[in-house]
């Protein structure tokens, strides 16, 4: 032990001299390596966010290896040193630097080395380790060694010194709670454990993984994202749902234009690509396009194609959405809103079946379904001019009309819950679903925004709601002044009106009161429901979630057999021109 003390004292002096800061250049070397001078609590911070993202075992082999470089480089200086110093001098190099460093204060307490024969013993004494002092700070006392990125530049130092493989191990660590750390080295064939040790040498590709993953994940958000387009993504048990999805069905077989009705938001693009999915046209092009999005001067070219030259800024040709769209379904949403030019060219289309791009002479034969849609009133649109109305009959001829969510209140548990799926997944997120009182919250909101306004709300629920729990009211609704969902309750006219909670209390309230009696309820129900459809029985059963004739039935019920004067006579429901229609 004194020869090694000794040793290591005549050899120290050697090594400082080697260190050269260069304030100037901003570089610090260690012979003719690049150093660098790092907050051991920043190296420190970096070593816990590894454990923390990549787990103890991970990040193991990381600093494993990371010390593992930094011994070898320190090797390539112990065989600078002079060329008549033996052995065990050459050696000393190593634990010197590593104590320079200010990594660990290294004291060999027994070395044998024989580079020639390659025989290999060594025992250290590690003081003030870095490592095992910031890990009890961060993770408290372990039940193993935690000094990764030590042993990994014993292991380098040894094995580029010794030119053979050299596997340390801490018998002893300040991580486990020992007063200091003690490693005993040896060629890696007398370790019996040697391959559990070796393991944190390899480098694991986890960045392969990662992408490997990456891509499942791609994949399954594109496919969650492809159920959005095909029918299934269609849902309802509702009769005015069922309607409108039969006559979308029975047009799938023919090649008829389609015009889709309905307010904004109630899913008019997904039923156009539920009648090209469910077509012949199905391995074709669905192409959709938004003339409310597209500026007017631009409508023509986009649609139907231009040739070079044929306006100032017209560099290339290129064939326009119709000729994209050939052989499979062209979706044209918000048609109302296509300029008179471009609407006299569509109707020749729709009648020749033939297109002329912009500039060109030529025509070409084109094979397009056309599905138009819109949420205004065309006919309003043909008296005032803005529509042509050949292009509207044209267009008229087979007309689906897809009622909006409050018609079809049947629908929204359904599709609330597919909702629910589809962004539980995409959000990689595991919910129970929804709460009693946020499902009457969806149940009697009146989701003027239709569908897309639902989709967004349980969005926002399942990114608001905390993992494991289920969705609230509060986290489906941005803003609710009353704090509550609003709900039918008795207007201050005695009528029925969406309200709140409390005034659907004092409707129950009045009933066990006596001051209303069930009839009564009903008929207000009925009336209301009437009323808001404008007379028109079928809606006004869709609104109710019951059929016509069970509407009339109730309706004849209640007011045959009262003496209400003022109530107009049943059959005049049944007069109204939407309801001939
Ligand atoms: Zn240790």
């Amino acid at each position: 032990m004194t020869k090694l003390r000794s040793v290591g004292r005549t050899t120290n002096e050697d090594l400082r001299a080697r260190v050269h800061f260069c304030a100037d250049t901003g570089q610090i070397w260690l012979h003719e390596h690049r150093m660098l001078l790092v907050h051991a609590e920043a190296q420190a911070a970096l070593r816990k966010e590894l454990i923390d993202t990549l787990g103890m075992d991970r990040a193991r082999g990381l600093l494993t290896r990371m010390g593992y470089a930094s011994g070898v480089r320190d090797a390539e200086l112990a065989r600078t040193r002079a060329e008549d110093s033996t052995d065990l001098e050459a050696f000393m190099t190593g634990p010197q630097l590593h104590t320079l460093e200010g990594i660990v204060r290294a004291t060999p307490v027994k070395v044998e080395l024989d580079r020639h024969a390659g025989t290999f013993y060594a025992e250290i004494l590690w003081e003030h380790s870095w490592e095992g002092q910031w890990h009890r700070h961060h993770y408290g006392m372990h039940s193993e060694p935690v000094c990764w990125t030590q042993i990994g530049y014993a292991c380098g130092y040894t094995s580029a010194f010794m030119g053979r493989t050299i596997l340390y191990k801490e018998v002893e660590c300040t991580g486990m709670g020992h007063n200091s750390c003690r490693i005993i080295g040896k060629p890696v064939e007398e370790w019996d454990d040697a391959a559990e040790q070796m393991r944190y040498f390899n480098s694991e590709s986890i960045a392969e993984q990662l992408i490997d993953l990456q891509t499942q994940v791609v994949q399954l958000r594109s496919s969650i994202g492809d159920r959005d387009q095909l029918p299934e993504d269609v849902t309802g048990i509702s009769p005015g749902f069922r309607a409108a999805y039969d006559l979308l069905k029975q047009a799938a077989g023919s090649n008829i234009t389609v015009l889709l009705q309905g307010e904004t938001g109630v899913g008019k693009e997904v039923f156009a690509r539920s009648l090209h999915e469910t077509s012949a046209r199905r391995e074709k092009p669905f192409v959709a396009v938004n003339c409310a999005a597209i500026p007017q001067e631009l409508v023509e070219s986009e649609l139907f194609g231009v040739e070079k030259g044929a306006f100032t800024g017209a560099l290339m040709s290129r064939p326009g959405r119709f000729e994209r769209a050939d052989g499979g379904t062209l979706f044209l949403d918000e048609i109302g809103d296509l300029p008179t030019s471009a609407q006299a060219k569509l109707l020749r289309v729709l009648q020749e079946g033939e297109i002329e791009r912009l500039g060109d002479q030529k025509t070409r034969k084109i094979n397009v379904r056309l599905v138009a849609a819109t949420n205004a009133n065309l006919q309003d649109l043909v008296k005032e001019g803005r529509f042509r109305s050949d292009l509207y009959y044209r267009l008229n001829a087979y007309q689906i009309l897809i009622p909006p969510l409050r018609e079809r209140k049947q629908d929204i548990p359904l599709l609330a819950k597919h909702f629910l799926a589809r962004h539980t997944a995409i959000h990689g997120k595991k919910l129970r679903g929804f709460t009693d009182k946020a499902k009457r919250a969806l149940l009697s909101y009146p989701w003027p925004g239709n569908i897309r306004e639902l989709q967004n709300a349980v969005e926002r629920g399942v990114i608001l709601a905390p993992g494991g729990t289920r969705i609230e009211v509060s986290h489906l609704f941005m803003s609710c002044s009353e704090e509550q969902p609003p709900e039918f309750g008795l207007g201050n006219g005695g009528g029925l009106d969406v309200n709140c909670w409390e005034t659907g209390k004092d409707l129950r309230e009045a009933v066990f009161n006596g001051a209303l009696t069930l009839d009564q309820v009903e008929a207000m129900l009925l009336e209301t429901a009437v009323d808001k459809a404008r007379g028109n029985l079928s809606s006004a059963a869709r609104m109710l979630g019951i059929t016509r004739p069970q509407i009339a039935y109730r309706l004849k019920r209640l007011h045959g057999g009262t003496e209400v004067s003022d109530t107009p006579p049943i059959g005049s429901f049944d007069k109204t021109p939407t309801e001939s229609a």
